[in-house]
């Protein structure tokens, strides 16, 4: 199973889509199908999800990664979810294939050792976002933590920061393209781009794409869902079906 990740992991662009979060097998089988029939290999469902309000739906935790590992596995899919604690890889291990480190849990040392630890026997992949207040040298000191403790399959993701521009920008961070310039130069890690929440809003997600690619990034993580419009979180950002399929288009995706 791991070597065929690998497998996966080595064509350009890498190309992650999905939800927001798994809200249902229905939901996530659909997008699952989806993604498989545009040739993408990598689906993207948050089960822990970091929400800013205790009152927002929290994610459905093991039952969610379990749903995302079912849809993946029936459409010949790798998964891609977030932990927020150790606890939570322990029990959703071996419902996820790449192990997303959010942007809020980025400078969590504790968890960043113990997701090495717990990852390193297999060296599954792990996907470090960028803490959206965080340099570049503290995103690769970060990634070091994981090589320094057992694993250094490691894939970096820029999220968007957060700027003077969200004073009054539509934006919700500011997309981080020199970033991509930066890393490409200073590491050999793959690094992938996030237009979904630098965005913030679905109209925006094609050309900040377009633009990360071009600016050198070895991928995209995308969301996508069946009904945006009834999302239980990030809704405003999640693309249609058809959107997405445009931007394939747009982008020149060709993988299978
Ligand atoms: C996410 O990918 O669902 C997410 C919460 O992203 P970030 O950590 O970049 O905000
Ligand atoms: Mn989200």
């Amino acid at each position: 199973m791991m070597k065929n990740v690998e497998e996966a992991l080595k064509k350009r662009p890498i190309m992650i889509a999905g939800p927001c979060s798994v809200e249902s097998e229905e939901q996530i089988d659909k997008t699952a199908k989806f993604v498989a029939s545009k040739g993408l290999k990598f689906l993207r469902g948050g089960a822990y999800k970091p929400r800013t309000s205790p009152d927002s739906f929290q994610g459905l935790g093991r039952k969610g990664a379990e749903m995302l590992k079912r849809a993946a596995e029936r459409h010949g899919l790798y998964t891609v979810s977030e932990v927020m604690t150790d606890e939570d890889l322990k029990e959703s291990y071996d419902y996820i294939d790449i192990v997303q480190i959010g942007s809020r849990n980025m400078a969590s040392y504790g968890l960043i050792k113990q997701i090495a630890e717990l990852t390193k026997d297999d060296r599954k992949p792990v996907l470090l976002k960028r803490h959206f207040g965080a340099t570049i040298t503290e995103l690769l000191k970060a990634a070091d933590y994981l090589s320094y403790y057992g694993n250094d399959n490691v894939l970096l993701c820029l999220r968007g920061i957060r700027t003077f521009e969200q004073i009054d920008s539509c934006f919700r961070f500011t997309p981080d393209i020199s970033g991509i310039i930066e890393l490409k130069d200073k590491t050999e890690k793959p690094i992938i781009f996030d237009p979904s929440h630098s965005a913030g809003l679905r109209r925006y997600v094609g050309k900040i794409s377009e633009t990360a690619l071009c600016a050198g990034a070895d991928g995209l993580i995308i969301e996508i869902h069946p009904e945006p419009d009834s999302a239980l979180s990030d809704k405003d950002q999640a693309l249609f079906f058809d959107d997405f399929s445009e931007l394939l288009e747009d982008i020149g995706f060709n993988q299978d």
